[in-house]
């Protein structure tokens, strides 16, 4: 495609993209299709000619666009936001356009160095002190899963240059709460701690691990000659947004020697608003820590921020020096391939740059503290409405609730609660997604999008009364 072309289809394409945000809210949040319909109308083999593209743009609309959720529309309440914010999205056009790549500093000095100034900016926003030092990571899951074999090869004094976990006598054991979220059980398999080392510990009537089950339970793995390793905290679990107490468990952590990672992937963007830190108080004792920028600050997917106590460390864990990607600068320079699992990285810390600097700290405070109230508000109708059940402490955005009607058993009420949630997600009205909790089904009421305003949450509380209660 030649430049001119690109700045033709490009303009028209953003016209495209701008129309489609500005009218978002007059479709139905969920996708409706069957599975396979999309997949059905793509021919079976790509073609030998150049299409146009107004025959591209046709299919993007008649293929693609019913095949869509609409994350970004202001009744969706489901899962967890996942902002991408417009400004974000310049700077990722803007990182694609340039075609970067991070192999080392002097590959992209810029990417490294912008990169390395976001990671800080970060920092302050949200009161972290001056010791940590980050990298962009692709997602949450990525991060715990680097932080989890530095904690290995920490204990191990490297064994990775040895024989590695192969060659351990003692198994290695990982704790985290039983909320914590699924990646932290898979980075404990993928890094080779094995599941029969995963201590899952309970948690209390507000779904935060309990300290003195996680003493516990590393008292029985010393016992039983094990050796305790790491402790992954979470900062706002997925499904209540439970706040584990980091500064007990650091505690037991620095009394044995253990690593303190916390997971704060969605909970981390609310650290921007001061009156939101008691929620990971202690955090400075852990050794490392994930946020998602690309959850509710609005960075578009994806942009994970891991941050580190000791650099050195984790660099002597991830670092590879072929001869092929020595450079004369390597001494005096971050050479992020050194941060992570990939070699080539792209340049993510343009979108976050972009938001941050096309909105500013303060609005984007302003935005989380309105998703607060909002969250706030849903909390106390729940409260008030007879029949109606909360589930969690509303520190944050995530409201979880049940009807109870009166007579029905515990499995009737499953029943129920899944019937009503779903006729709310086929009206395509809103999106909420049910989760279980303790054993039972709940309605899951996550705000937080970037377009969702209170009238949105009032809609859907009355709609949630409609379909319950009706
Ligand atoms: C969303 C989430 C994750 C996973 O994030 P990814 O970036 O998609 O890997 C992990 N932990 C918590 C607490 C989360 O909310």
């Amino acid at each position: 495609m030649h430049p001119d072309e690109f700045r033709r289809i490009g303009h028209e394409l953003i016209d495209w993209l701008a129309d489609y945000r500005a009218g978002i809210a007059e479709r139905p949040v969920w996708s409706r299709v069957e599975p396979g319909v999309v997949r059905g109308q793509l021919p079976a083999e790509a073609p030998e000619q150049p299409e146009s593209f107004a025959a591209l743009r046709e299919d993007l609309e008649r293929v693609i666009m019913p095949g869509l959720s609409h994350w970004q529309h202001p009744r969706f309440f489901g899962f967890f936001p996942s902002n991408a914010a417009l400004a974000s999205v310049l700077g990722d056009l803007v990182s694609s356009g340039l075609g970067q790549l991070g192999l080392n500093w002097q590959a992209s000095p810029a990417l490294t160095e912008l990169e390395e100034q976001m990671t800080v900016w970060m920092r302050q926003l949200v009161g972290l002190s001056e010791v940590w030092r980050g990298a962009i990571q692709d997602t949450a899951s990525t991060a715990t899963l680097v932080a989890l074999i530095c904690a290995r090869e920490r204990l191990t004094s490297h064994g990775a240059t040895r024989g590695g976990l192969q060659a351990e006598e003692l198994p290695l054991t990982v704790y985290c709460s039983g909320q914590s979220h699924s990646s932290v059980e898979k980075a404990a398999l993928l890094a080779g701690f094995g599941r029969a080392n995963l201590r899952p510990i309970g948690t209390d009537a507000d779904h935060a691990l309990r300290p003195d089950l996680l003493a516990a339970a590393i008292a029985a793995d010393l016992e039983a000659g094990r050796r305790p390793c790491v402790v992954v905290a979470t900062t706002g679990s997925t499904a209540t947004t439970g706040l584990d107490p980091i500064e007990p468990i650091a505690e037991l952590c620095r009394q044995h020697g253990m690593w303190l990672h916390v997971d704060a992937a969605m909970a981390g963007s609310a650290m921007i608003l001061p009156e939101c830190r008691w929620m990971w108080q202690g955090i400075e004792a852990a050794d490392s820590l994930v946020l998602n920028p690309h959850k509710w600050l609005g960075v578009v997917f994806d942009c994970s921020l891991f941050y580190v106590r000791d650099a050195d460390h984790l660099v002597q864990v991830l670092s590879t020096n072929p001869s092929y990607l020595q450079t004369s600068a390597d001494g005096t320079v971050t050479n992020y391939r050194d941060w992570g699992i990939p070699l080539g990285r792209r340049f993510r810390a343009l979108k976050l740059w972009f938001l941050l600097r096309l909105e500013g700290a303060e609005a984007l405070r302003a935005r989380l503290r309105r998703d607060l109230e909002n969250a706030q508000w849903l909390a106390a109708q729940v409260d008030a409405a007879p029949g109606w059940v909360r589930l969690n402490p509303v520190h944050l955005q995530t409201v979880c609730l049940r009807h109870e009607p009166t007579g029905l058993s515990a499995d009737e009420i499953d029943r129920h609660t899944l019937d009503w949630v779903a006729r709310i997600n086929a009206s395509g009205a809103a999106f909420l997604t049910p989760a279980v909790l303790d054993g039972h089904w709940m309605g899951r009421v996550s705000i937080g999008a970037e377009t969702t305003t209170r009238e949105d949450v009032e809609h859907l509380w009355a709609a949630m009364r409609a379909e319950a209660e009706g």
